[in-house]
């Protein structure tokens, strides 16, 4: 007898990730979802984000985390609304939680949609949320052989944010040898290598983000 447990859950998952990619479709809502270790900077890529971006787009934040809503008040304070989800021990966002919290984001009005998942490099890989984009997020604190260890979420990936690049001194992380690994893992990746307490490298991510969700909702035929 076979249980396959694991691959059930990922088909119900898929067929409610389904259903919020044509919400966000219907709405022209281009959907971002950042996955990285804890303490990488996910929130503080967005806070930097949505200064430069606010201005010309309209955008929301669904925030994940195991527990508090620290993350979601951080980012209002920024003018950007932001629903919390606590998965109460969750280690990843499944496409249900995400489903309701849609309902409580005006997605009509809305440009892009943020998805911070729960800070975790497995399980975040595996289950599709409906985005458009998912978004490795990597601090050079952490060494230069998370791509190879953890090679699911940079094959799924659009795209690499290098963080803490200020840290370099300070730490042994090869940076060259952790944007080839990455690479080497998916060739189409597009990489950044920023720094999100000084701002360095970090236009070129504004730009990048800015242009993919105005070519993704261009190619959506209405
Ligand atoms: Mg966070
Ligand atoms: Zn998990």
């Amino acid at each position: 007898m076979e249980i396959k447990v694991g691959t059930n859950i990922l088909a119900a998952n898929d067929a409610i990730a389904a259903e919020n990619r044509e919400a966000f479709a219907s709405h022209r809502c281009f959907a971002v979802n950042l996955v990285s270790s804890p303490g990488a900077g996910k929130t503080a890529l967005l806070e930097r984000t949505i200064e430069a971006l606010h201005a010309r787009l309209s955008l929301g934040v669904i925030e994940g985390d195991i527990a508090t809503s620290l993350d979601a008040e951080r980012i209002r304070r920024h003018g950007v609304p932001a629903v919390q989800i606590n998965t109460g021990g969750g280690c990843h966002l499944d496409a249900y939680m995400v489903s309701r919290a849609l309902a409580a984001l005006a997605l009509a009005s809305l440009d892009v949609v943020f998805i911070e998942n729960v800070g975790n490099l497995v399980c975040p890989a595996e289950f599709d949320l409906g985005e458009a984009a998912k978004i490795a997020v990597i601090s050079v604190a952490e060494g230069d052989d998370k791509p190879l260890k953890y090679p699911v979420l940079f094959r799924e990936a659009r795209a690499v944010v290098i963080n803490k690049i200020d840290l370099l001194p300070y730490t042994d992380c090869d940076l060259a040898r952790l944007r080839d690994t990455a690479l080497s893992i998916n060739p189409a990746l597009a990489v950044f290598e920023v720094s999100c307490r000084t701002g360095e490298g970090l236009e070129t991510w504004y730009r990048w983000l800015a242009d993919s969700a105005r070519e993704w909702a261009s190619s959506i035929t209405p």
